[in-house]
């Protein structure tokens, strides 16, 4: 193969991979009805890879989306040591984006409040996003926007039935506590290897993530580490397990809070629940039904953004 004919086939494969980015990017946006009209969307970038593709697919889509709404990327500055300060104001400059850089020394403060050795990133991210949560207020932002993928969402999910006991994952749009702020996760259809993919081939300036000199996260590691294994040997399974995600049948779990069991009547017919399997073994298909459906492989991506019901 010629060096143009390599040339020519990365360049078809990143323009497919940013064709599959936006349009899943589209459809969680129009599935949750998570940007309108008049929106002011503050994305928050911390200058990983994931934040980088939030942005710059957001941009892209901005372009062309059939509805108006403005874009504002802010980066807090935790001042970790050796945090490369130039970094991102030198790329939103290239990118043309409206943007505040927030200065906040939260490093020092969890630093004096944390006994050495002991996890900081609870503290750490609690502060965070008071801090994001205020400079949403000041610049006037209708939505923050966090570039959580589908892969966060289901390590997610694990994390918190391993250790937590509960059936909950990281949603798509959440209200805070207050009823004051809109947060949404535009990424929560993009796999992270395509986010990885995109993050390489578009040269993003990546800042590394472990400038607080914190230890990661183990048992998100482990997690994580467990659905990749699933990934290799299986393909198709987490596309299955994030469209179980989406398809919650509350009366074939055991949660009284969701369904009233105790107060199942004889004739009663309860809408939208499969037949009562109870004796029965599931009749399961022998390929996961997600990767029958899924096209990201194929060429069906027509390159049109969906945003189908956000007008
Ligand atoms: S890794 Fe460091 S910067 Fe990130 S949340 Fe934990 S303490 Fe904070």
């Amino acid at each position: 193969m010629t060096e143009t004919d390599k040339d020519k086939k990365q360049n078809y494969n990143l323009n497919k991979l940013h064709k599959r980015l936006r349009r899943n990017v589209g459809n969680a946006i129009a599935d949750f009805n998570m940007i309108e009209e008049g929106d002011k969307v503050m994305v928050c970038l911390s200058g990983g890879k994931d934040s980088y593709t939030l942005l710059d697919i957001l941009l892209n889509l901005k372009l062309n989306a059939p509805i108006n709404f403005d874009i504002v990327a802010v980066n807090l500055d935790q001042k970790q040591p050796g945090f490369p300060e130039h970094v991102l104001p030198e790329y939103l400059q290239s990118v043309g984006v409206e943007y505040k850089i927030v200065e906040e020394n939260t490093y020092g403060i969890v630093k004096e409040k944390i006994p050495e050795g002991k996890t900081t990133c609870s503290l750490c991210s609690r502060l965070r996003r008071g801090i994001l949560y205020r400079t949403a207020t000041e610049l006037g932002a209708t939505k923050i926007a966090l570039g959580h993928h589908r892969d966060d969402m289901l390590a997610t999910l694990f994390l918190n039935m391993f250790y937590g006991g509960k059936l909950k994952s990281m949603p798509p749009k959440l209200i805070s506590d207050d009823g004051k702020q809109i947060v949404i996760r535009p990424l929560a259809y993009c796999k992270e290897k395509d986010i990885e993919k995109y993050a390489i081939a578009k040269q993003f300036p990546i800042i590394p993530c472990n400038l607080c000199g914190s230890q990661p996260n183990l048992q998100r590691q482990v997690v994580k580490e467990m659905l990749n294994t699933w990934d290799r040997q299986y393909p198709g399974r987490l596309e299955t397990m994030f469209s179980a995600m989406q398809d919650i049948v509350p009366s074939h779990l055991c949660d009284p809070k969701l369904f009233d069991f105790k107060g199942i009547k004889h004739g009663q017919i309860i809408a939208g629940v499969e037949g009562d399997t109870a004796f029965d073994e599931e009749e399961l298909p022998a390929v996961p039904a997600a990767l029958e459906a899924d096209d990201d492989n194929d060429y069906a991506d027509n390159g049109l953004i969906q945003f189908k019901s956000v007008a």
